[in-house]
């Protein structure tokens, strides 16, 4: 497929050096590594990060942790949903485990791309020399571990060989999801949303290979989700209305100890999807 025909409806942005067949890996088959899938932490449990074809990042939860520091430092492009701690607190630390490594190899920064309320967040509140030092800066300010790029909801990235999409989420603080396009459809991550119209309306034209979205809350604690910008079993059904076609639907971000509950929650529902919990260590191939 070539990039005049992408369904991009922001500006299309190319992060070379691409691959000689023009940049992507579509004829490849694409595999997503659940790092972490939890709402929170507890042995076993780790927060959200999903590793795509070992170099992309999907948000950068504590599921990180697991991760070799080679494969720490084949990482080239995180994409970060959304500011809140459970998926970014291990960009700062891989940051500081892979430095040495990349620049012996004469790697170039890692890419983090988010919101540009989001990027700022990250240097206000993380990245401010008082929590974690500035790695746009470090280890010298031309050549850092870590280089900043803003993005915007419809903007489609080529990072990896990969088309990934931003998607729009409701959460409560800024927030978007991903789709990162493959062979046979894409594989679309929520992140953090509460209902999200415009997401079931972008996804009407997409070819959905599997959809990772959350229920954070069990229907007990609906109110809980609705302040909260997260979904329940009982939202989650109608958000499902959404999707034309019956699709691989995986769940995730429900808090440790109470995966079995929200599940059979939302298996209490006819469904046309096929729906079953996320779980860490997973892994998912796509497009084999
Ligand atoms: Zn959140
Ligand atoms: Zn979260």
């Amino acid at each position: 497929m070539r990039q005049a025909a992408l369904p991009a409806r922001g500006p299309a942005v190319s992060i070379g050096p691409l691959p000689a067949n023009g940049g992507f890996r579509l004829p490849f088959p694409m595999q997503i590594r659940v790092l972490g899938c939890s709402g929170s932490i507890a042995a076993g449990s780790r927060t959200t990060s999903f590793l795509v074809d070992g170099e992309i990042l999907i948000d950068a939860g504590t599921g990180v942790g697991d991760l070799t520091l080679d494969e720490l430092a084949c990482i080239d492009h995180i994409f970060v949903t959304h500011s809140h701690l459970d998926h970014v607190l291990a960009i700062g630390l891989l940051a500081d485990s892979v430095t040495r490594r990349r620049r012996a190899a004469g790697r170039p920064p890692v890419r983090v791309y988010a919101l540009a309320s989001t990027l700022t967040a990250l240097r206000l509140h993380v990245f401010n020399g008082i929590i974690w030092p500035d790695f746009t800066r470090l280890p010298d300010t031309t050549n850092p571990v870590l280089r900043f790029e803003a993005v915007e909801v419809g903007q489609v990235l080529v990072a990896g060989g990969r088309r990934v999409e931003v998607l729009p989420a409701r959460h409560t603080v800024p927030a978007v999801g991903y789709a990162v396009h493959g062979s046979s459809g894409a594989w679309v991550f929520t992140g953090d949303t509460g209902p999200n119209p415009p997401l079931w309306e972008r996804l009407k034209s997409m070819p959905v290979a599997a959809l990772v979205i959350e229920t954070a809350f069990g229907d007990d604690e609906v109110a809980l989700a609705r302040v909260s910008g997260h979904l329940s079993p009982g939202q989650l059904r109608e958000e499902l209305k959404g999707l034309a076609a019956p699709a691989d639907v995986y769940i995730t971000h429900i808090k440790p100890g109470e995966v079995d509950a929200v599940m059979s929650e939302i298996g209490a529902h006819d469904s046309p999807h096929r729906i079953q919990a996320l779980a860490s260590g997973q892994v998912m191939d796509l497009g084999a």
